[in-house]
């Protein structure tokens, strides 16, 4: 075991930021060429959190996908290995300075393709543009991706535009640091790479997948506290059942989502203010 603050690497290839790399999955799980996320922070303890549970985890360690911290902190400046400072022009908090991103963003640089849509470089940011299905797609198609999280005020606006980041937010909220947002982003994308969800065809009907909400589900007991399943799910008849569910989602995304309505409407030639019996 090395300390805390050297970088570590989850499921495949170690970063070498500093001389003391750790790996803590095991060797035989290395996987070249897995869908990578190279994670820029100063808490690589919260790596890999939450995605080393459950179906993302076990892609994981089965190398379908890896994970690399790159641990801010050995890059810092001086003896106390500083990453931040206070803001130009005044005002409260700190930020994190231009170099010290820099030397990660470089780390984190190496080996990958030049061109951005084959890696995206992201910094999670409440500010960016925020993060939808699609783009879980998108990166899902992609080698992998470079994710910068902030911590205090954010990062230097200099290392932002030096290498062309592009700024994503979770939503309208704010954070104090990217790591639970990088998580979040990861774990959309993940779950969209083959083999990872158990069954496929889970991805293929849930939520946003065609521009819909999802239907209700249900499972047992067939009566609840005096609720009953709908019947027509019960039916075995899977024609109907796929209408019903169609309606359901169609209904649930018009009450609750005008926006996704309206978008799903255009894309189907379809009137959104139609009177149909949903
Ligand atoms: N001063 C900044 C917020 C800084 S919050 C502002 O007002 O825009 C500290 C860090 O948390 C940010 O740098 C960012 O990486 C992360 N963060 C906060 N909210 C976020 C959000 N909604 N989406 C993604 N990242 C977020």
């Amino acid at each position: 075991m090395t300390g805390p603050s050297a970088p570590r690497s989850h499921g495949r290839l170690a970063l070498r930021p500093s001389a003391q790399p750790r790996d803590l999955m095991a060797e035989s799980r290395v996987a070249a060429g897995a869908w990578t996320a190279r994670v820029i922070t100063l808490f690589p303890d919260a790596f890999p959190g939450t995605l080393g549970l459950s179906l993302t985890g076990k892609a994981l360690e089965m190398g379908l996908w890896a994970l690399e911290a790159i641990d801010l902190r050995p890059l810092g400046e001086g003896r106390h290995r500083n990453v931040d400072d206070t803001p130009a022009g005044g005002g409260a908090g700190m930020v994190l300075r231009a170099d010290v991103m820099h030397r990660a963003l470089e780390i984190a640089s190496a080996g990958t393709p030049v061109d951005r849509a084959s890696w995206p470089t992201v910094y999670l940011s409440p500010r960016g543009k925020p993060f939808t299905q699609a783009m879980a797609r998108d990166w899902a198609q992609a080698q992998g991706v470079t994710l910068i999280c902030g911590r205090f005020e954010g990062v230097d606006q200099r290392v932002i535009d030096h290498w062309a980041v592009e700024e994503v937010s979770l939503g309208d909220f704010v954070l104090t640091g990217g790591e639970i947002a990088a998580q979040a982003l990861i774990d959309a994308t993940v779950r969209l790479i083959p083999r990872v969800l158990g069954n496929q065809m889970s991805a293929e009907e849930e939520s946003f997948s065609e521009g819909l909400l999802e239907f209700p589900q249900y499972t047992r007991p067939p009566l609840w506290e005096g609720r009953a399943i709908p019947d027509i799910l019960l039916s075995g008849h899977h024609a109907k059942i796929t209408d019903w569910r169609r309606g359901q989602a169609e209904r649930l995304t018009k009450q609750r989502r005008p926006d996704l309505w309206r978008a799903y409407c255009a894309a189907h030639g379809r009137d959104p203010d139609e009177d149909r019996e949903l």
